[in-house]
């Protein structure tokens, strides 16, 4: 065969692919804008496990009629604008192709009114062709509707899971936004029940009780590390449980770098590092486990999911996490002299 240029449409398709895998990736770049905004209060819809429908509305900055257009057009954002900005991240989108990647593969309905404009205005996307820019009576902030996921991919339906694992993957980065965001209230909903609430109250414990529970709640003990003056050292804050409170997998660790919910083995094995000998084999903590550090040590930009990030002294890191959660253990008057592990 001989080489040929891939259609547009084609080649949206699969640069979709990378951002878009499944519900939960679409909720999590749009969640993502709405932060960036400067939303307060974020409410999530979804139906059908967010394949039927996928609505966010937030209360934030807005996005003028004569943008509308852009916001679904690849590698348009506006926060990035020179390569230099990118040693300098401070906002959870950059690439600016999150928008275009779901409107590639779904019905994608845009309605908007910045807070400046008394009127509001909406466009809508199928199949990479966008439709007028028309006035709508909308409320201050962004309502993004997200129709027919995959609907025109039969590859990528075949493999979604049942409408439950996509709610429970939904509902599960939630949690993470919510648990990163506690000033930021989350109301979220599916096929018209709500399944999780946070107050927006600003204070971590409010938002762990909704997530674990009291009970858990209860158990769990703050961390924080030393004081630090270098920059590009880690400052380390959050929570952790006590070894009387565990789970029998290491989902419910949870890190933030810079407020960007992160995975990574590394900084697992920190926490559970310091827990050695106090929790046996198969118990797992419960952690919250917030990171700042100076953006210039870090590399946000390794996946297109951005889940995944490099720090350039990753030891450090590592370090900052073991010992400040170690401390936090070692505080508790009850808790039995911790052994240096092997
Ligand atoms: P990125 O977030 O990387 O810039 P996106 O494709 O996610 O790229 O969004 C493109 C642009 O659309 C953003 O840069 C922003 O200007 C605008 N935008 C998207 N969602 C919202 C929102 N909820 N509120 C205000 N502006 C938004
Ligand atoms: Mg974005």
């Amino acid at each position: 065969m001989p080489i040929r240029q891939l259609a547009p449409d084609v080649a949206a398709k699969i640069a979709a692919g990378e951002v878009v895998e499944r519900p939960a990736s679409v909720v999590k770049e749009l969640i993502e804008n709405s932060i960036d905004a400067g939303a307060t209060q974020i409410r999530v819809d979804l139906s059908h496990g967010g394949l039927q429908l996928i609505r966010i509305t937030d209360n934030g900055c807005g996005i003028p009629p004569d943008e509308l257009p852009l916001a679904l057009t690849r590698h348009a954002t506006s926060k990035v604008s020179i390569i230099d900005d990118l040693e300098h991240i401070h906002s959870l989108g950059f690439r600016g192709e999150a928008l275009a990647s779901i409107a590639a593969v779904a019905e994608v309905t845009l309605q908007s009114r910045p807070r400046a404009l008394d009127q509001g205005s909406q466009l809508s996307a199928q199949n990479g062709q966008f439709s007028e820019v028309t006035a709508a009576a909308s409320p201050e902030g962004t309502i993004i509707t997200v129709r027919n996921l995959f609907s025109a991919v039969p590859a990528r339906l075949k493999f979604i899971k049942s409408r439950n694992t996509e709610v429970s993957h939904c509902h599960h980065l939630l949690e993470q936004y919510a648990l990163a965001y506690p000033e930021i209230r989350f109301n979220v909903f599916s096929d018209g029940r709500q399944i999780f609430a946070t107050p927006g109250d600003g204070q971590l414990s409010s938002v762990l009780v909704e997530v674990y529970g009291l009970q858990i709640v209860e158990q769990m003990i703050p961390v924080h590390s030393e004081e630090q003056t270098d920059s590009t050292y880690p400052v380390i804050t959050g929570y952790t449980s006590r070894p009387t409170a565990y789970k029998s997998n290491r989902q419910h660790i949870s890190f933030f770098v810079n407020r960007r919910w992160v995975l990574s083995r590394m900084l697992t094995s920190a926490v559970e590092g310091a827990y050695h000998s106090l929790l046996l084999t198969g118990r797992h903590p419960i952690a919250v486990i917030n990171i700042q550090i100076d953006p210039s040590v870090l590399d946000v930009n390794v996946h297109p999911a951005k889940t995944e990030i490099r720090f350039l002294k990753e030891r450090r890191v590592y370090a900052a996490i073991l010992r400040a959660v170690r401390a936090a253990l070692l505080a508790e008057p009850e808790m039995p002299a911790w052994e240096p592990g092997p």
